[in-house]
């Protein structure tokens, strides 16, 4: 292990956009507290809706909630310190009641705007001169009818 004291490292050439990858519960407060530190940011998600994990059924197929999932941590160990858990919800919330909680807290925060949906990023190069480039694709409109379906496997 290094005994060098670390110093943090000052960025010459100031962030102005950042990308966020995924609008589940990390990317939703990833993108509040960057659009609050007054950077441009935008995140992608291949879902057409936020919650990730939570969303059941999530059109992305990546949900593993089912009909019975609740919460295993308590309301209170889990909700955002600026964003409590509606108190009117069990102690330990069901997948949809914690679905919908990620769906308000982007509304509350104004970030459905900064969110593009069904876009899938690809690949992420770090450039020569500082900062990444995104590779993104937009996918296509799902199949009428197929919203929301149930994902196989
Ligand atoms: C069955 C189950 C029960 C759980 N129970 C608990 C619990 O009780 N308490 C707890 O704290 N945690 C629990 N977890 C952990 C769970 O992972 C977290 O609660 C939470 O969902 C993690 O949020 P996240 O935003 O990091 O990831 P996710 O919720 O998985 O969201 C990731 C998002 O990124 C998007 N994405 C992924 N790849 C790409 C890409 N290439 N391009 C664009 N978008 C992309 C996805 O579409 C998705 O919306 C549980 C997990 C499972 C599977």
């Amino acid at each position: 292990m290094s005994t060098t004291p670390r110093t943090a490292k000052t960025p010459t050439t100031p962030v102005r956009t950042v990308t966020v990858i995924g609008a589940g519960s990390s990317g939703i407060t990833a993108l509040k507290a960057l659009t609050e530190a007054g950077l441009t940011a935008t995140a992608f998600d291949l879902s057409d809706q936020i919650g990730g994990n939570w969303a059941i059924h999530n059109p992305n197929g990546m949900s593993a909630a089912y009909e019975t999932l609740f919460m295993h941590t308590s309301r209170e160990r889990m909700q955002y310190s600026d964003f409590p858990i509606n108190p009117a919800y069990p102690d330990f919330p069901r997948h949809d009641q914690i679905a919908q909680h990620f769906n308000d807290y982007a509304d509350h925060f104004g970030l459905r705007p900064h969110i593009r949906f069904r876009t899938r990023v690809d690949h992420v190069s770090p450039q020569p001169g500082g900062g990444f480039q995104v590779t993104t694709t937009a996918l296509p409109d799902p199949a009428p009818g197929t919203e929301g379906a149930p994902q196989d496997g």
